[in-house]
């Protein structure tokens, strides 16, 4: 969840932990006031709800409670209401995972970005798996499919799902010699294993410059 993001529409869905009074909560939104305005009746609204009202209404602010109508010169931030909100506590969002963090609204956006229990997307590009962030240090070293892990044959890095399909061409990947000589080969030695040294292999005959087409 984030929290400081101007476009979300209506008021602060958090954990809240003071008890306070229904002063905190919107009239549009029955959530508490986000970017509290005041209208020209006294009356307070998320900002954005107030924008809501005035896209509905042809772009007059009619007052949810009494129905009156401010002249926009007259409607004002109510920057001392909104640091009263800001210092309420809340909890965690991810209390329910037992996070048991609790501070002030103002900086839980900040402790979202370092918490343990917040679920965050793995780093490789490609994996879509989400974690919590405390898990995301072993997912990356030993579960994501997009890890990248050493060929134990060729010691070249090699991303994890590759693997399989690498080890079909890796060049030194022990391979059953060809003649079935039952010797295993790596495979970028198997050409000259089978030239010289493989006991199956067929030897022209000595003649076969003068036409002999016999192989031992
Ligand atoms: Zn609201
Ligand atoms: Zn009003
Ligand atoms: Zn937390
Ligand atoms: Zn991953
Ligand atoms: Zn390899
Ligand atoms: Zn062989």
């Amino acid at each position: 969840m984030e929290y400081s993001n101007t476009k979300i529409i209506g008021g602060y869905d958090a954990n809240f932990l003071d008890k306070f009074l229904d002063d905190y909560e919107c009239p549009v939104c029955k959530l508490v006031f986000r970017e509290p305005i005041q209208t020209q009746c006294g009356h307070r609204l998320c900002l954005s709800c107030s924008e809501e009202i005035k896209k509905r209404n042809g772009g007059i602010l009619l007052c949810p409670l009494d129905k009156k109508i401010s002249n926009f010169d007259r409607i004002f931030r109510d920057k001392a209401f909104k640091r009263v909100i800001m210092q309420l506590h809340v909890k965690c969002d991810n209390y329910i995972r037992n996070c048991h963090w609790t501070g002030e609204l103002k900086i839980i956006n900040k402790h979202l970005k370092s918490c343990e229990y917040q679920e965050v997307k793995c780093i490789n590009k490609q994996c879509s798996n989400l974690l919590l962030r405390k898990e995301l240090k072993d997912h990356m070293e030993t579960h994501c499919l997009y890890r990248f892990v050493r060929c134990q044959y060729c010691y070249r890095k090699i991303c994890y799902i590759m693997l399989q399909a690498h080890f079909e061409n890796c060049n030194c990947f022990p391979v059953d010699c060809v003649n079935q000589c039952g010797l295993s080969i790596l495979r970028k030695e198997m050409p000259s294993h089978i030239a010289n040294y493989c006991a199956f292999s067929l030897i022209p005959c000595q003649y076969f410059n003068i036409g002999c087409n016999f192989q031992l």
